[in-house]
């Protein structure tokens, strides 16, 4: 088969047998779909081989970009034993090499790894530890067993972690299928709910958290939180302290902290977990996208030594954990986790972040003078780009007019790809991406907001 026959064969049978995510298929079905054959660093290559930088680190997984050395080994040299084998009732080298690890790079206190397979997964079994938790511990607490999380939260797809979520367009027709929570604002600052402002409102925000805890903590089992960045939303990020004072709370009304590291974990916010800024040891932790650097599917829910003991007992007192995937600790994705936070280690990634996370900002402040960004908001490298009608009024795009969509498809014919959230663009680029490839998104980026919104303005700076 010729590669232009191969490649218009390719784009039929997608059409007529995938069901793609996240996605209107009758649109899909009338659109040349973007198949990528190859990827290298920072870049993805379609079949006819015309180059993009991935500007989503495919949707915010990969870390050192595609085509890596050491995790390609990795992967080949693990094949070479097994691919998997299960861990219930039996073990294998990379899972436990791998638990090791993730316990010498969290934050302290956590001690205990659970593995599954993907960030849902990981919020579901790190929900239902926590309910189990207050049944079981030494003094129990069974009316322990709803869930607090912020308002416009996005947990995963599956129906526990829909159920903790918040966002409208996502979870409004499942909801039958989800159970009560309680919910709170988040600290959206630049639509603040009480209309203050940082830091003078000394994150006033904080005070409707602190009611509902200190009047039903009783039947709060845990708080469950995108630490420091809420990314589905439109990369909200919360204000310095915020997090600490969270958990403080969660202290003092013994409520369990849960936070899901999934999109924040592996150096993305510029350390190598958001909980680290903060100092904060959550009492659960889910992790997953960034973990095998962009390779595997593979995820996991960390805990604390306390919470795994309240599990511990004779098999006839069924204090087990009865939760577990076919694929848990799949050894091939623990295989090359275990090589990605080694590339940690040997590439000083997080150190040779820094200075490209200050001129991310430098770059992204530069598009400030555009007449439709309303807001920008970064932590390291994850950057959101809120583009507004009216820049005084701060008067938000309808959905129907999908601004960000539009962008993106200005974008990508200029070899970028993104995936915006309604009028929020997301820029996430892989940990590795050099200053100039990092140049070269922001001026693709800005040619392309100036396209869409059809103004034109002179740079300052
Ligand atoms: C992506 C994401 C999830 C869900 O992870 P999946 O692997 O897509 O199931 C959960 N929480 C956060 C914060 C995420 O960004």
């Amino acid at each position: 088969m010729t590669p232009r026959r191969d490649k218009k064969l390719l784009a039929d049978w997608d059409r007529r047998f995938i069901w793609h995510p996240f996605t209107q298929m009758q649109e899909w079905e009338r659109e040349e779909p973007l198949i990528v054959g190859r990827g290298k660093g920072p870049y993805l290559f379609d079949l006819d081989g015309r180059r993009y930088l991935d500007g989503t680190s495919s949707i915010w997984v990969n870390l050192h970009g595609h085509g890596h050395a050491a995790l390609d080994r990795a992967i080949k040299k693990q094949l070479g034993a097994i691919a998997h084998s299960t861990l219930l009732g039996q073990s294998s080298p990379p899972a436990i090499r791998l638990a090791r690890e993730l316990i010498r790079i969290a934050p302290k206190g956590l001690a205990r790894v659970f593995y599954s397979d993907n960030g849902s997964t990981a919020i579901e079994v790190a929900l239902k530890m926590a309910i189990q938790y207050w049944q079981q511990r030494p003094s129990p607490l069974p009316s322990k067993r709803r869930f607090l999380h912020l308002k416009l939260a996005y947990h995963g797809d599956t129906v526990g972690a829909v159920s903790v979520g918040n966002i409208e367009l996502f979870h409004s027709r499942f909801h039958s299928l989800t159970f009560p929570t309680v919910e709170a604002d988040p600290p959206y600052c630049y639509r603040c709910p009480l209309k203050l402002r940082f830091p003078s409102c000394e994150m006033a925000c904080l005070d409707p958290i602190e009611t509902i805890l200190k009047h039903r903590h009783l039947e709060l089992a845990g708080f469950v939180i995108e630490p420091l960045v809420q990314a589905a939303a439109g990369m909200i990020t919360s204000p310095p302290g915020y997090l600490r004072r969270i958990r403080e709370l969660c202290d003092r009304y013994k409520v369990l902290l849960i936070a899901d590291e999934v999109a924040t974990g592996f150096g993305r916010t510029g350390r190598m977990f958001a909980c680290d800024h903060e100092r904060v040891t959550p009492d659960l932790m889910a992790i997953s996208k960034g973990l095998t650097g962009g390779y595997m599917p593979l995820a996991a829910t960390l805990t604390t030594e306390e919470v795994y003991n309240a599990f511990l007992g004779r098999y006839e007192e069924f204090k087990t954990f009865f939760h577990g995937h076919s694929y848990t600790g799949n050894a091939l994705g623990c295989a090359v986790a275990l090589a990605n936070i080694e590339v940690f280690r040997k590439e000083k990634t997080l150190a040779r972040l820094q200075p490209k996370v200050k001129s991310l900002t430098r770059l992204l402040r530069s598009l400030q003078t555009l007449p439709h960004i309303g807001d920008i908001r970064q932590r390291g490298f994850m950057a959101g780009i809120e583009l507004v009608q009216n820049r005084d009024s701060r008067l938000a795009y309808p959905l129907e007019a999908r601004i960000g969509h539009l962008v993106a498809q200005e974008a990508r014919k200029q070899g970028l790809l993104l995936r915006p959230l309604g009028h929020v663009l997301v820029l996430i680029p892989p940990l590795s991406t050099s200053l100039r490839e990092l140049k070269e998104m922001v001026h693709i980026l800005r040619g392309s907001i100036e396209t869409v919104t059809g103004k034109t303005v002179p740079m300052r700076r």
